[in-house]
């Protein structure tokens, strides 16, 4: 009687565990089968915020898509999305938000958005987030007090500082990335070299460099470059020595070690690094490209994409901007001062008049192969005097330099900064 029971019972638990295996090994069969249910290609879910039960999904700006539409896709009602807009717009216009980017939604477990986050740029996002406290004191105005609290905020990174460097063997961009830093960080450093070395043509093996520079983290993760405040970069004998200075609010930025601006009259080159250092280009195949000054060749050569923006090295007026009849294709001329001259040839654009002004890194056209041209690229001529020059080599004076009684502090400041990179 009681073994009858107890094989009963035996039998009863013996079946519930054969169920539950099978049960456990449906499931995972059916999730082989359909690994990923995405239904839409823009979003990636992701659960974060455990202990605000929200979830999280990170929508893509893609090209040719609206606000509204891509809140739509995410299960934003339309009335809603409108909602947000009109409130914000004053903060933010969301109509812009540019592609690449991401509208960071937080949905709530019954599927209301609770949240809208948005990187405006590097340094700032838009917070919106849902009013949720009843106003039960006024109730006739509860109607129109704002559902949604708005906010642009400063962009809360975690900065830390790092030491970095490397020596060059093929190009700067390939000793830069086989030394672990992202492209961001090479374009920085070559922004703050710009008036002092061209990173595409004056670095050759053997070179080497060394930064000390903010890292920029979100929530633990690296995100991007922060300032670059201390950078040398050595050739041979030379060594090219920068320090990032606040002297005042009309004098900052890179001063070399005797504390004279590194920003010189003239910009490096005329197409920024940024376009030539990654990409297309392959490093060192394409400085191959590069057609250097030479007694018969007296220009500098850029080789770089059709449409590649070209820059004005410096402030001038543009004395002549068009079609040349000696195979310059078109052709733009810059007038600096009494002494220089630049001119920018075999344009597929030029987007800048005779007459007009403009300044050091404006955009006066782009690069093409109009012309007497072989293919696409930029032919930079400097003229001196009436005689044209190679721009590598012209000794150009500081503009600007640390003033006599601020000169102690500027050394006692990058002391230690010279220190961490003669270490
Ligand atoms: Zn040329």
């Amino acid at each position: 009687m009681n073994k009858k029971i107890f094989y009963l019972i035996f039998a009863i638990i013996i079946v519930f565990f054969i169920v539950l295996s099978a049960v456990f090994l449906y499931n995972k069969l059916d999730s082989k089968a359909f690994p990923e249910e995405n239904t839409n290609e823009n979003i990636a879910e992701k659960q974060i915020e455990e202990k605000d039960k929200l979830i999280n999904k990170k929508v893509e700006v893609k090209a040719g898509k609206v606000y509204c539409e891509l809140m739509e896709e995410a299960g934003v009602a339309y009335s809603e999305a409108i909602e947000i807009y009109e409130e914000g717009k004053d903060k933010y216009d969301l109509s812009q938000v540019r592609a690449g980017r991401f509208l960071d939604l937080y949905f709530d477990k019954s599927n209301v958005l609770q949240k809208l986050k948005y990187k405006i740029n590097s340094e700032e996002e838009l917070i919106v987030e849902k009013n949720n406290q009843t106003d039960i004191s006024t109730s006739s105005t509860s109607t129109s007090r704002p559902k949604w609290n708005i906010e642009v905020k400063e962009i809360p990174y975690e900065v830390r500082e790092a030491l970095d460097g490397g020596s060059i063997e093929t190009s700067m961009y390939e000793a830069a990335i086989n030394n672990g830093l992202d492209d961001e960080t090479i374009i920085e450093l070559a922004d703050a070299f710009q008036w002092t070395i061209d990173f595409a043509m004056e670095t050759q093996k053997g070179d080497s460099f060394k930064l000390f520079y903010e890292k920029r983290y979100l929530d633990g993760e690296y995100v991007m470059p922060g300032r670059i405040l201390a950078a040398q970069y050595m050739s041979g004998e030379k060594k090219y020595e920068i320090y990032y200075y606040e002297e005042s609010e009309e004098n900052q930025g890179y001063f070399n070690e005797k504390g004279e601006s590194a920003q010189k009259m003239f910009l490096k080159a005329p197409v920024s690094y940024k376009y030539i250092s990654s990409g297309y280009t392959q490093g060192p195949r394409y400085l191959a490209k590069f057609k250097m000054f030479t007694s018969t060749h007296m220009a500098i050569d850029y080789a770089a994409a059709i449409g590649t923006p070209i820059r004005s090295v410096g402030d001038g007026v543009i004395t002549s901007a068009g079609w040349s009849s000696v195979g310059y294709g078109y052709i733009t001329a810059i007038k600096h001062n009494s002494t220089y001259t630049t001119r920018y040839a075999h344009q597929s654009k030029i987007i800048v008049s005779p007459g007009q002004k403009v300044k050091q890194g404006q955009i006066i056209g782009y690069v093409g192969s109009t012309g007497l041209s072989t293919g696409p690229h930029l032919h930079f001529e400097m003229i001196k005097n009436g005689i044209k020059i190679n721009p590598l080599n012209e000794k150009l004076p500081a503009s600007k330099s640390i003033s006599e009684e601020n000169m102690e502090n500027f050394f006692n400041f990058i002391k230690p900064l010279q220190e961490k990179l003669n270490s």
